[in-house]
């Protein structure tokens, strides 16, 4: 049992196994101490999801420590930046409401909660544009540093957007030429066992055999390891997050001049919402909606009369729409034996807020952390990991919710279903009691490694329009903090000025940082 882990097999060549690839490679591959010897094995026959084009900031960090160049990045994969997500129409059914989530923390974060100030005197501008710059920026088009600011250093905090086949293709090429990782393909058929219920070996339909002592099921929604060997059942969470079905399509611009928006916008329907993405080429547009509320043919007349309005250039009967389906919900278990499911086959929630990346990276950010080294810590780092991906998949099912449960919305039965209290998690209404008298602050979301800080929380139910019962106006802390709030907010109107000034557009900085690297 105290056998060494040394020769780790990754199945599947999509995001989530490319990107568990490089961060390992590059924390435990050939020449470190661990020295592991990595495979990832894919299959030619079953393409990967496609889709996936919104990221967080975190995908800076791991693009970094994987050491690629951003502008190669940029370049290969259609790459645009992101700074939040434009939300219209979550409010109520006149669909003129718009709110940003964006992924500056509002200013001095972490020791004043500007948002006791805003509700009590700050309301004539939106929460986001009272704590932050970025809101502005963003929703002036404009990009998150300076032509010159160096790869990854910013003015704002962004992330990005891009293709996700071309994504695949450029980290495939970089972890196994740079980073060392051994790359097969071939379709994984059957898989034989030790006694203990271990995974020794994969069997290819083609007779080869790739030998392991930890293997990483990143295979997408099939889970042919941690559902099909060993049979770990997916917690359905339909009840509470009803959307389960998707049509995506691709949309080229009007003109190549056409600006790049460096927010995802996510517009509110009757039963669901849709997104739109530009990247440098085209725009990446989807519906995501519930099939219990509209069938197939609804759902395609909706994202319909959203191109005509949002896209009215695109020629509808030219362009190639493609369905897809899923089960909303997480495994029972992440981890089993020496087998951990990383990316769609732990588990899909649903597109808002752009997450399953972004828990890619966290999943495969806890594995390097804790690599067991022989196989006796495996268990106890399997138990650790699976508590861990528990709190955070509870944690992204409240955040969710929240966007649909404070909504005014009631045009359709599936806003009434959506904002019924009787799908709400029970720690998200005790927290709804809370904000009545108190903002969201760092004791809603203390982890130091939470996917959802408090501030996110701030954002949506201001941005939403949630007004408490209780403000703080007569406490004597609120009176403390009142000379701060305010050089604070003077501090931020300055800044909006300033960048908005200063930043070139989204579409002009990128068109500069790939023109200088020519
Ligand atoms: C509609 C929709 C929108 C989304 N939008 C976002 C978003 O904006 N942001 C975000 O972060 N995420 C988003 N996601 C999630 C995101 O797409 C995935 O988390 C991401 O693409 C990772 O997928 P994956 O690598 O787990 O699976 P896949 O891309 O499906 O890859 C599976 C791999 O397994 C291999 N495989 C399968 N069977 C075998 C076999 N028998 N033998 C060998 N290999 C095999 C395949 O060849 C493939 O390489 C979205 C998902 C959906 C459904």
């Amino acid at each position: 049992m105290d056998q060494a882990v040394k020769r780790v097999v990754i199945v599947g060549g999509g995001s989530a196994g490319w990107i568990t690839a490089g961060l390992l490679a590059c924390e435990h591959g050939l020449g470190t101490d661990a020295g592991l010897e990595i495979t990832l094995l894919e299959s030619a026959n079953i393409p990967i999801i496609g889709v996936g084009e919104g990221t967080w900031p975190s995908m800076r960090a791991t693009l970094q420590k994987i050491g690629v160049s951003e502008v190669d990045f940029l370049r290969e994969c259609d790459a645009s930046f992101k700074q939040g997500t434009q939300f219209d129409g979550w409010r109520d059914v006149a669909g003129a409401d718009r709110y940003y989530h964006p992924f500056s923390l509002p200013a001095e974060y972490s020791s004043i909660n500007l948002a006791n100030y805003w509700l009590s005197h700050g309301r004539a501008s939106s929460f986001a544009d009272f704590v932050t710059p970025q809101a502005a920026i963003a929703s002036a088009g404009k990009g998150p540093k300076q032509t010159g600011t160096p790869e990854f250093a910013f003015n704002v905090n962004y992330g990005y957007h891009f293709d996700a086949g071309r994504f695949a293709v450029f980290l495939q090429k970089h972890v196994t030429t740079r980073l060392g990782v051994k790359h097969k393909t071939g379709d994984l058929e059957t898989v034989s066992r030790s006694a203990n219920g271990d995974i020794e070996e994969l069997l290819l339909s083609g007779g080869e055999r790739i030998a392991g002592d930890l293997f990483i099921d990143c295979t997408g929604q099939r889970g042919l390891l941690i559902a099909g060997e060993y049979g770990v059942k997916l917690n359905s969470v339909k009840d509470v997050l009803f959307n389960d079905r998707a049509i995506a399509v691709q949309v080229p611009y009007e003109l190549e001049s056409s600006p790049i928006a460096s927010t995802t916008r996510a517009t509110a329907q009757s039963a669901g919402w849709v997104w739109d993405i530009g990247l440098q080429s085209r725009r990446g547009i989807g519906y995501v909606h519930s099939s219990a509320h509209v069938d197939s043919s609804q759902a395609h007349e909706t994202l319909y009369a959203y191109l005509k309005h949002a896209a009215p250039h695109a020629k509808i009967k030219e362009l190639s729409f493609r369905e897809l389906e899923f089960v909303p919900g997480y495994r029972e278990q992440f981890w089993v034996n020496n087998c951990l499911a990383i990316g769609l086959s732990a588990g899909f929630i649903e597109p808002l807020e752009a997450s399953a990346l972004a828990l890619v990276e966290q999943s495969a950010g806890i594995l390097c952390t804790h690599f067991p080294r022989d196989r006796k810590v495996m268990d106890v780092v399997a138990r650790r990991f699976n508590e861990k991906l528990l709190y955070h998949w509870q944690g992204i099912i409240e955040f969710l919710k929240l966007h649909y449960v404070i909504s005014e919305r009631d045009d359709s039965e599936y806003w009434r279903d959506a904002r019924s209290m009787q799908g709400c998690p029970q720690r998200l209404k005790e927290k709804l009691q809370l904000w009545q008298q108190q903002p969201p602050w760092h004791d809603d979301a203390p982890r130091i490694d939470e996917l959802f800080p408090s501030a996110s929380y701030q954002y949506v139910l201001y941005g939403m329009g949630f007004a408490p019962k209780y403000t703080e106006t007569n406490r004597a802390s609120y009176a403390q903090m009142k000379g701060r709030a305010e050089q604070l907010l003077s501090v931020n109107r300055d800044k909006i000025q300033q960048m908005s000034g200063l930043l070139p557009t989204n579409r002009e900085l990128i068109t500069t940082m790939l023109g200088a690297s020519r």
